[in-house]
């Protein structure tokens, strides 16, 4: 009896010492995990800063950028529905058949704490498989599925217009410049980037994040809300790196097996002190997608770089004296070979752009700086035109004005999408982790939903989700700890 009673006492104190660290830990898991992060709001854009281990990170930006995460990701499965004719749930079983076993463990918990984080704030329905998908749907729409639908017509040629999808691959669009040396007013590097894409979604990417994570360098990134590596083309690292990129137009071809883009990028941007490191993380088990041309400026030296990879080629520039421009398009006889892209078609917006952006970049060799960047931004010379026109060819974009519409992007004759962000910095400012941003147009052009509609009328299935694009001024972040 009295060891019946031994028994039943040391298997309750067994019971507590087992359960109470876990009663600890619930109690002040919120608490203890949110510890360190605040958000701000300013000029359109949100800021997050975020610090910790793997899955504290992701739990303090699943928390602070939950609704908007739920949100962008709901006008996502409707664009994608309609540009792809795939279901949601076809990106979910894609990205966990081909990542289960390559996603690196740390980043697999930050998007596991990002999925706790997203329902501790009250938003339901969303798991790490969402999030994995979320974070690769340009992996997987347009570089992994027409791959499929390739070997379901048994064509490769006929990249992008397989029975299943409606619309040519994008080239995401971008432009940029770094330059350093002789060419910058200070002789030290300026890099400036602005984003294009489709205005229906973009609204959503505005979330600035500023990362600390436990391993490897402090991050400043912008990106879609729960995103893990910035995914807007603009990044500083503490180790002294400003990088930017242009995605290669028409690129063609995707390898499953390999690292997904926003795990390569994370990696280089977290790890990488210098121009050979991140070059060495990139070119590591590519996939293909997101075929960019990397801009890459070291402060540390005054050296920059451009890297053009494609899957089965890459090839680089580096310089202490120069530039590079950005406007999507391969440059390098090897990467070149991987894309459709059509050089003798001298009205293509990466064409136009980088002449633009040539001619640009000369009349302001050995002055350039913050201010010019922006100017860089805002241009609207269309080569093509031979005037000052907003249109798909100018570096600040505006395909919803251009009866050309963007063909080689899919984009028919005033087409809803163009340049929707710009960011700069330089090393003075990078040296601080700190950038200039503005959230709209280059320029202070504001798209107005209902009215473009009332034109457009063929773009009304995009109505429940078009929103207003507001060109807000130029505006700086701060470190704030
Ligand atoms: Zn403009």
């Amino acid at each position: 009896m009295r060891r019946g009673i031994l028994c039943r006492a040391l298997l309750m104190v067994a019971i507590v010492l087992l359960i109470s660290p876990k009663i600890a830990l619930a109690v002040k898991s919120h608490e203890e995990l949110i510890k360190g992060a605040y958000r701000e709001e300013k000029e359109g854009w949100i800021y997050i800063h975020i610090e910790g281990d793997p899955y504290k990170l992701g739990y303090q930006r699943g928390y602070l950028v939950a609704t908007e995460t739920d949100k962008a990701l709901e006008v996502m499965k409707f664009y994608l529905k309609n540009a792809t004719d795939k279901e949601w749930n076809w990106y979910r079983n894609a990205a966990k058949k081909q990542w289960e076993k390559i996603m690196p463990d740390e980043y697999k918990k930050e998007f596991e704490g990002m999925a706790d984080g997203i329902a501790a704030a009250g938003v339901t329905g969303i798991d790490y498989l969402d999030l994995w998908a979320w974070n690769g749907w340009i992996d997987l729409a347009w570089y992994y599925l027409p791959t499929v639908s390739s070997a379901e017509t048994g064509d490769e040629t006929q990249f992008g217009i397989a029975p299943n999808l409606k619309r040519h691959p994008p080239g995401p669009g971008c432009s940029a410049f770094i330059a350093t040396g002789d060419a910058t007013r200070d002789g030290r590097i300026v890099l400036t980037h602005s984003l294009w894409y489709d205005y229906l979604f973009c609204n959503y990417w505005n979330v600035w994040m500023d990362m600390v994570p436990e391993k490897g360098y402090r991050i400043i990134t912008q990106g879609f809300p729960g995103w893990i590596y910035g995914g807007t083309d603009f990044w500083i690292n503490s180790g002294g790196l400003m990088v930017s990129e242009t995605t290669i137009s028409e690129f063609v071809g995707y390898n499953p097996k390999a690292l997904p883009n926003f795990v390569r990028i994370r990696k280089a941007v977290q790890y990488a002190n210098n121009i050979d490191d991140w070059i060495k993380i990139m070119v590591t088990s590519v996939n293909g997608a997101y075929a960019n041309d990397w801009l890459i400026g070291d402060i540390k030296t005054g050296e920059i770089a451009r890297l053009e990879l494609g899957l089965k080629n890459y090839h680089i520039w580096r310089t202490f004296n120069g530039y590079y421009v950005g406007s999507n398009m391969a440059l390098s006889p090897e990467v070149k070979k991987e894309t459709v892209f059509d050089y003798n078609n001298l009205n293509s917006t990466a064409i136009c752009r980088r002449l633009r952006e040539i001619e640009f970049m000369e009349s302001y060799y050995g002055k350039i700086d913050v201010d010019i960047a922006k100017k860089f931004q805002a241009d609207h010379y269309d080569p093509s035109h031979e005037k000052y026109i907003r249109t798909a060819n100018t570096i600040c974009g505006h395909v919803e004005l251009d009866p050309r519409g963007l063909p080689e992007w899919g984009y028919d004759p005033y087409y809803p999408g163009g340049s929707i962000c710009a960011e700069v910095t330089d090393s003075e400012l990078a040296d601080k982790m700190k950038l200039w941003a503005k959230w709209g147009h280059g320029c202070d052009y504001d798209f107005i939903a209902a009215d473009f509609l009332k034109k457009h009328p063929e773009y009304n299935w995009q109505k429940p989700y078009l929103s207003d694009i507001i060109s807000y001024p130029w505006t700086t972040f701060e470190i704030m700890k």
